[in-house]
Formats: structure tokens, sequence, C-alpha cells
């Protein structure tokens, strides 16, 4: 596919602006073709009229028809084949082992999404026909053009075709998807497959956009667009809450699903140390530096009790760390925060320098960076509990139990938290499992928190500052819930209502109807 560096307002390609950019090579520095021309205000704003008029018809498209579409997208993106990773891996530094794999959970994902609307239950139609009052019924329905920003970390899984795309075409919204400026040439790519997909499923011209830019000016016109009604983004803190605000000061609020990321902490308890210390120090150093610790649920914070076996544990983490190479980092300005957060870090009190790893030569190096700092150290300074973004960790020795479950209570929102223990450690620690269910999305026991399974259960969200919106997940088929809202029908004829709520209930979809769960 010949890349043009066009943005797609609906189906056409399109260019009229005169600000221009090029992807960089982040292991070279090398400038790559061609240039990408960054979207003007107007061409935001056509790409939500063409999403406006689309959505009229789009979501009236049924649950069977809509996963064609999700189909469609997920083989187009298989037909773009290696010419799609080689891209890819020159724009982001990711190998193509790496990036392989992603690509298939980027299909599995629109591919899973395609099965939950085509056996239609996720509507949760209800009815309630009771005697005293009149016949009402209801269902979730789409809102309308979402507004989305692929993420830098996952260029397909979290990008153009990812997941917040998947979970909006499936419920029924049209999108205008704002590319990640570090790969446009592997968004245009993704782009163009999923404008194929429209055309061929016969879904409506705006049902899909895609807008380019390096500056601000075109994520908040997005947000501020009037016919925007929900927002899905993956990204920094700053961003994220950036575009959270902008959207609070809209004239009419609308929902900004932002994943901001976090440090994930993780608290080994004595039993494991004791039983698996060996594997745990293998196992973390793994965890830390997957994809150059570029992952939202990289385990920044490390928690145990001091003893003899924590002490032989953290020998072996700082052996495995010296071994441990560097990986080249997605961008310059990501490399560059990493290496200013690591000397912020290594400036606060107490905090102090374990082991660090190889560099690789490459123009963005991702050196893994071990550090330690006592629990007390630790609580008096609320600044080690943020993201640096990269493989690093930061280990905490405490004195006691107490001191873990402070630790714990001290944390703001976390996505995920983990404890790795024997059953009996998990009953002994009760309180700090407690308290933990209120920091974080996910809870794990024995198990790295990286690895994000996309499933019917999975939780990928948490209470802020991790996300803007505790109650979501951007992960797995609920994330289809942001996207949706109830609607109710009253003392409705029955050839006018919905066929997800009519009497004989024709798709055969599990219903709750007048209190008991029906299929
Ligand atoms: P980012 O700076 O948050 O940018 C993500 C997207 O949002 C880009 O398209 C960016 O476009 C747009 N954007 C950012 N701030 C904006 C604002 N104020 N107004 C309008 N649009 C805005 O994230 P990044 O470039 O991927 O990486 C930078 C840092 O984000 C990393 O160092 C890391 O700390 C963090 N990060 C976290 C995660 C996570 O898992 N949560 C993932 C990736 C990165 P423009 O650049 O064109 O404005």
């Amino acid at each position: 596919m010949e890349l043009t560096g066009q943005n797609f307002i609906g189906n056409t390609r399109s260019a009229d602006g005169s600000v221009t950019f090029q992807a960089v090579n982040p292991a070279t520095g090398e400038d790559l073709q061609p240039s990408y021309v960054e979207a003007t205000g107007d061409e935001v704003d056509q790409a939500f009229r063409k999403a406006e008029e689309a959505f009229k018809v789009y979501r009236q498209k049924s649950g069977t028809r809509r996963a064609e579409l999700l189909e469609a997208i997920a083989d187009e993106i298989e037909v773009l084949g290696d010419q799609l990773i080689r891209r890819c891996s020159r724009e982001t530094g990711l190998t193509e082992g790496h990036l392989n794999g992603e690509r298939g959970r980027t299909v599995g994902q629109l591919r899973l999404f395609g099965k939950v609307i085509r056996e239609g239950s996720w509507v949760d139609a209800r009815i309630d026909t009771s005697k005293e009052g009149p016949d009402i019924r209801s269902m979730k329905m789409a809102l309308g053009p979402v507004g989305i920003f692929g993420a830098s970390n996952f260029p397909l899984a979290f990008s153009v075709a990812g997941g917040d795309t998947a979970s909006a075409l499936a419920a029924g919204c049209t999108i205008v998807v704002k590319a990640h400026p570090a790969h446009p040439g592997t968004c245009e790519m993704v782009g163009g497959a999923i404008r194929k997909a429209v055309e061929e499923t016969g879904m409506p011209d705006g049902t899909f956009s895609m807008v380019q830019g390096t500056s601000h000016e075109v994520g908040q016109a997005m947000v501020e667009h009037p016919l925007a009604k929900a927002i899905g983004f993956t990204g920094s803190f700053k961003g994220g809450k950036a575009l959270y605000d902008a959207a609070t000061r809209r004239p009419e609020p609308i929902p900004v699903y932002a994943e901001m990321g976090s440090t994930n902490p993780m608290f080994l308890l004595p039993g494991a140390l004791k039983e698996q210390g060996e594997e745990l120090a293998e196992g973390l150093v793994n965890s830390v530096n997957l994809g150059v610790g570029q992952f939202c649920t990289n385990p920044g914070l490390v928690a145990y009790q001091d003893s003899d076996e924590a002490r032989a544990f953290q020998q072996k983490v700082s052996e495995h760390f010296k071994k441990a190479s560097a990986g080249t980092m997605l961008t310059a300005g990501i490399q560059s925060a990493y290496k200013q957060g690591l000397e912020k870090l290594l400036q606060q009190e107490g905090v102090r320098l374990v082991a660090d790893g190889k560099d690789n030569g490459s123009a963005t190096p991702g050196v893994p960076h071990l550090l330690n700092v006592s629990s007390k150290d630790f609580l008096a300074n609320r600044f080690l509990e943020e993201e640096v973004f990269g493989p690093s960790t930061l280990t905490i020795t405490a004195g006691g139990k107490q001191d873990l479950v402070a630790i714990a209570e001290n944390l703001q929102g976390h996505l995920t938290a983990t404890l790795y223990g024997t059953e009996q450690d998990l009953e002994e620690y009760s309180e700090l499992v407690r308290v933990l269910q209120r920091k974080v999305g996910r809870l794990i026991f024995n198990g790295f928190p990286t690895g994000v399974q996309v499933n019917h259960a999975m939780v990928h969200g948490g209470p802020f500052p991790a996300t803007t919106d505790a109650r979501a997940t951007s992960v797995g088929t609920l994330a289809i819930e942001r996207f949706v809202r109830p609607v109710c029908f009253q003392g409705f004829p029955e050839e006018q209502l919905p066929d997800e709520l009519k009497a004989d209930n024709p798709l055969g979809i599990g219903r709750l109807v007048n209190g008991e769960r029906t299929k």
C-alpha cells in the first residue's frame, strides 16, 4: 500500500492543511517518508458532520451487520501482511515478533466484539409488563459519534483499529480517530483497511474518519466539537487530564474515558519470598522489561518486608538487572521523559540505585533500572508513586506487616495491584486485600500485571488518576458499556419497538422479563 500522508474524512482522502510532519525511526533518528499533513479545524468539523450523518444510518444496523464490519476490518488488516509490521517496527522500534503478536491481539479483539454483537444479549433488554403501571421496556443504545485517541505504546492493539475503535463500532457509534503522531504511516495503513471494510460491507460514508496531527489543536478541536458524544483516550496523565478538563468546559459535557497509566504496585508476602524467591526475581525482571517497560501495567513499585529471604531476593533481582539490555524506546520524547523521571527519582530522599542494565547503542535506549527506598521514606513522599514510563522499578523495603498496609492505604488509584504469596499469606494479609480492592481495577494473585487478556471478565481501568472514570474498562468486552446509554420505551405499540424488546423475542437474546432472566 502506497502511503499518501493524507487524512481520511469519511471515505475521502483529504489534505487541506499546510502544517506537515514526518515519522522518525526511534532506533536511528532517521526521518521516514512521506510527510503527513496535519488536519485543519475545518477537516475535523467535516469528519464529525459526516460521522453524525452516518450515525443516523449505522445505529439502525443489526448486530449481525455491524459484526460483518468488525470482521471485515480484521480481514483487511491481515491482508496488509508483513508490510504493516515492517512499517510499524520502523516507526516504533518494537520488534517484528512483538508486533506480530500485537496484530493477533488486534484482529482477535475485533472478532470477539463481532461475536458479542451477533449474539446480542449485551444490550441488557429489560421488560416490565406488571399490571399496576404502563408497559415499560429498556435497552442500551449507542451514544453517537465518538472521538478516539490512538496510543503510542500499542500502535496496533490500542491505536486506529484498537480496543476503543472495536468497542465503539460494536456499540453502534461512528468514530473520528486521532492518529498517533509517532506512527502515522501505521495509522494510515490501518485506516485504509477500515475504510475498505466500511465500503465492502455497505456501511455509510462517515462511519470512520481519521485525522493526523502533532499539535494539540487537532485533539482539542475533537473534544470541543459539539457533535462528539464521548471520548476514548490512552496516553499520559497530562494529555488525558487536559482533554477531560476541555470536555467539562463544553456547553454540553460528555464522558471522557481516559486511561492514563499507573505504577501497578506489587506486594511480595513472606511465604512467596521463602518458597519462590528465585522465580519471582526472574519473573519481575522480565515483566519490568517487557515492551521496554512501555506498558501501562508495568510493575513500577514492589513492596516487601525486610528479611533474609527478602535480601536474597533483592540480590537476585539486582543480578538480573545488571545482565538485562536496553531496548529501543518508542520516541525521543518518551526516552527523554524516562531519563528525566529516573534522575528526579534518584534525587528524592532515601532513593538509591541498586542496579542498571546495558545500553544497546540505539538513538533512544531504554536502559533497565532497579531502585530501592525504605517504606518510611516512601510514605513521606507522594512523588515516589508517580509513573516513570519505561523499564524501571522501585522496590520498597518495609519494616513489618503494618507498613505494607500503610503503603496500600496511602496509594492513589492504579490499574492493578498484585499479591504474591501462599494461600496462608493471603489469609494473614486479608486486610491488605481489602484495602487494595478500593485502589485498583484488577487485583492479581501470584501473577505479573503485564499481559492483559482480552475477554469477557477483564477490567483494565481503575480509580483516578489511573483513569478519569473508575466505572469503565478499556480492555475486554465490557468496554462496550462506555459508548451506550439506557433508553426506555413506555407504552409503545409492539410494531414500533426495536427487535430486542419485541414480545416474541425475534433475536432470541437473553432478557430480564418481569424480574426473571430469560433466553
Ligand atoms: P500523550 O502525550 O498523552 O499523547 C497521546 C495523544 O493525545 C496524542 O495524539 C497527542 O497528540 C494527544 N494529546 C496529548 N495532550 C493533548 C492535549 N493537551 N490536547 C490535545 N491533544 C493532546 O502520550 P504519548 O505521546 O503516547 O506518550 C507520552 C507519555 O505518555 C509517555 O512518556 C508516558 O508517560 C505516557 N503514556 C502512558 C500510557 C499509558 O499506558 N497510560 C501509554 C502511552 C504513553 P499531540 O501530540 O498531537 O498533541
